[in-house]
């Protein structure tokens, strides 16, 4: 016989025994004895509810132990009502919140008292009110607490850059501000908001400007453009940096653009152009005059449009003008003595593409070569022949060589990605001595010739062909 019919046959015989003794009792003693059973049977489900407790859960799952559901919401009533009062504002929770009684017991958990149930539910609850979102180009990218503050920054940032009062004002990205449910703690600060629309970032790093410190400096030590640095950086006169002056550094670009439009109408004078005729028989450097150039006059109405306070764009609207420029004629000696050889050489351009920027003062400080642009990657040629004196990284100048072609003359090659020469060897003219790379202080493929001649550096233009 299976154990468990054993046990059924055994219980059936207890009740047997159990009813053959009621029976034999009288009347009164069954009254008494069943008025003890009922009040044994009441004492017992009263003491099994006795032992329960509220489980508050949020989303189904249980976030707190309370001793009854009025404590639990009155709780709950209080964290939202003292948010609202915070944030000034409705709050509200994001989750589903319920109640259940359940049986006191071991793995329950501690029930909390009202306190110890406010901050867990402050902890446990998502508590959200209806915030404002800045969005560029459809992506929400600043969170505020309403729209006012958004309205409040878009219109700072109209105002932060140099503008004329008759200055046309537009973003040039698509921005727009939308009514969103936030996170009560994500809201942005307005202070931290200010500097994320500038940086484009909210790691905000500082540097503040030392005895002198040039921007160009300052440009080349952190590796960031010198245009960006005065667009993050509202007002700055790159030409005029104070001691203590803090400066904000990012590499990403400001959030959005300010573009500002204007229209100027000058007078102005027109560069004359320059007619070059070469004669082998002058020295390189050597230049005659055979008839000089006189700029000519006109007036001019220009359309200009500045991209967060930096000049981007010259249109010409419209022109008079009132003379005509007269055309200098000049020529030049082309050709280099090379000492060790006693013979004469032409200079070669060293790669493909035009001046983008030229010898002289930029940014306050002596340029002391010409940009060329030309493609990452593509061949750097040496301008005449000479004797390779330095190969490698030097600051700024990225990964750099140095040709020393006799005569007091050497020529500068930097910013490239590669090198193919050594010190020591000699190099002829037209001779790949390198590509064009962004290395050192660039901010984009060129190459940055200089000319050295008896140590100062000299326009390569007068120079070249
Ligand atoms: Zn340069």
């Amino acid at each position: 016989m299976p154990p468990m019919e054993k046990g059924l046959r055994r219980l059936t015989g207890l009740v047997d025994i159990v009813q053959k003794w009621f029976m034999r009792q009288t009347i009164r003693h069954r009254i008494v004895i069943g008025s003890v059973v009922s009040l044994i049977l009441v004492l017992s489900i009263y003491s099994a509810y006795a032992g329960t407790v509220c489980a508050v859960k949020a989303n189904g799952e249980i976030i707190a132990l309370a001793a009854d559901k009025a404590t639990a919401k009155e709780a709950l009533a209080e964290v939202v009502d003292s948010k609202t009062r915070e944030m000034g504002k409705d709050v509200y929770y994001e989750e589903d919140v319920t109640y259940k009684g359940i049986k006191a017991g071991n793995g329950t958990g501690e029930v909390l008292d009202f306190d110890g149930l406010k901050a867990r539910m402050n902890e446990a609850l998502t508590f959200k009110m209806q915030g404002a979102a800045i969005l560029v180009n459809k992506e929400e990218r600043i969170l505020l607490r309403n729209e006012e503050e958004a309205e409040t920054l878009l219109g700072w940032l109209r105002s932060i850059y140099p503008i004329e009062p008759t200055d046309q004002l537009e973003f040039k990205e698509d921005v727009e501000i939308a009514k969103v449910p936030i996170e009560i703690n994500k809201a942005t600060n307005f202070e931290t908001a200010k500097k994320m629309v500038l940086l484009g970032t909210n790691k905000i790093v500082q540097y503040t400007v030392n005895d002198g410190d040039n921007l160009w400096d300052i440009s080349r030590a952190v590796n960031i453009d010198m245009d960006q640095i005065v667009s993050t950086n509202p007002g700055l006169d790159p030409e005029n940096l104070q001691v203590d002056q803090v400066l904000y550094l990012s590499r990403k670009a400001p959030l959005i653009t300010v573009v500002a439009t204007r229209e100027v109408t000058v007078d102005e004078k027109i560069p004359y152009p320059v007619e070059v005729k070469y004669d082998d028989g002058l020295l390189l450097g050597e230049k005659i005059l055979v008839c000089a150039g006189v700029p000519g006059e006109r007036t001019v109405t220009y359309k200009i449009t500045h991209e967060n306070g930096i000049e981007t764009n010259r249109e010409v609207l419209n022109q008079v003008v009132k003379s005509e420029p007269k055309t200098e004629e000049v020529i030049k000696g082309a050709i280099t003595m090379v000492a060790s050889r006693g013979s004469a050489l032409r200079l070669a351009w060293p790669c493909d593409g035009g001046v983008v920027s030229s010898f002289g003062m930029r940014w306050g400080r002596m340029h002391e070569g010409i940009d060329l642009a030309a493609g990452y990657g593509s061949r750097v040629v040496a301008v005449a022949g000479g004797t390779v004196t330095y190969t490698g990284w030097d600051g700024g100048y990225g990964m750099k060589i140095d040709i020393s072609h006799g005569g007091g003359l050497v020529t500068r090659y930097a910013h490239l990605s590669k090198i193919h020469v050594n010190v020591g060897d000699s190099v002829d003219r037209g001779e790949t001595i390198g590509l064009v790379g962004s290395t050192g202080n660039s901010t984009g493929p060129h190459l940055h010739l200089e000319t050295i001649v008896g140590g100062v550096p000299r326009d390569p233009l007068d120079y070249l062909p």
